[in-house]
């Protein structure tokens, strides 16, 4: 994927961390001038620093739309303009049954999940339109097209909506030269994960023995799916919503 990205100011969200880290770093491989935004500047700064120069790292919280807007706006004062964004951010939330599942978890994880992502777009879109082009990744999940139990309702709602989003701009923006796809990954390597799993390996390959090929994926893998839907190797491909999973969803 070297140099598929030319020229290219790239945003990624939750970058600081997994999937978006290695997309961040993934993005400038490419050839794109990155903004790598989080919520955790420490973090953040700490990807930056695996990139070259002309990265950015900007503080900001995608469910609070003044944060978000602010995110763009200087972004594209920094560079100009607003090619390609990969809105990653996302929180796994708490583990609890449907009927037991906490108010307050709830409303959070919809309001990262959901409506981050949907802020992101809303100003990402605005520059996007100034240009007449752009291309928008987000990241949904294998949850995004199937239930699971794994008592995760509001994470498995949240991304079933990100695919709603997703597909609605695609239809809304295609005609304006902007696409919008999302990425469905299934079980990736990263902090969350571990999070989920905790200190529990056979739990681990409890969960590889339902996928089909038998491993779990590894966020350089996710990455590069977000660089060619960004890239002009994926002119036509618009509304898709691309498993990055090992095979899961062919179950
Ligand atoms: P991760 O390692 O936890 O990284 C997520 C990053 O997003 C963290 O740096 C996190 O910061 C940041 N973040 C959280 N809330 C934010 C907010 N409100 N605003 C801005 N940034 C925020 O997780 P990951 O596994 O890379 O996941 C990345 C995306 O992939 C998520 O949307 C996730 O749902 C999705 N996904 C992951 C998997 C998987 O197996 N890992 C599978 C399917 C989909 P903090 O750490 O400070 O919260």
């Amino acid at each position: 994927m070297k140099n598929s990205l030319p020229d290219r100011v790239a945003l990624v969200t939750g970058g600081g961390s997994g999937i978006g880290r290695a997309a961040a770093v993934a993005f400038a491989r490419a050839g794109a001038r990155v903004v790598v935004s989080d919520v955790d500047p420490e973090k953040g700064a700490e990807t930056v620093r695996m990139m070259p120069a002309s990265s950015t790292f900007i503080q900001a919280d995608v469910s609070v739309t003044s944060q978000v807007k602010d995110l763009i706006r200087q972004a594209v004062e920094l560079h100009g303009k607003l090619d390609c964004a990969f809105n990653n951010a996302g929180i796994e939330g708490a583990i609890a049954r449907l009927h037991e599942y906490p108010d307050t978890a709830w409303d959070r994880i919809i309001q990262v999940n959901l409506k981050g992502t949907w802020l992101c777009m809303k100003y990402e879109l605005r520059q996007m339109l100034k240009l007449g082009k752009g291309a928008i990744v987000n990241t949904s999940s294998t949850a995004g097209h199937v239930g699971s139990r794994g008592r995760m309702s509001a994470y498995i709602a949240s991304k079933h909506g990100v695919l709603g989003l997703t597909r609605t701009a695609a239809v809304e923006y295609g005609a304006k030269g902007i696409r919008v796809n999302a990425l469905c990954p299934g079980a990736v390597r990263t902090p969350m994960t571990e999070r989920l799993l905790g200190a529990d390996p056979e739990r681990a390959e409890r969960m590889a023995q339902f996928i089909p090929m038998a491993r779990f994926g590894t966020p350089d893998e996710v990455a590069e799916a977000a660089v060619w839907l960004c890239s002009d190797a994926a002119s036509y491909v618009n509304g898709l919503a691309l498993p990055i999973d090992g095979g899961y969803l062919a179950h």
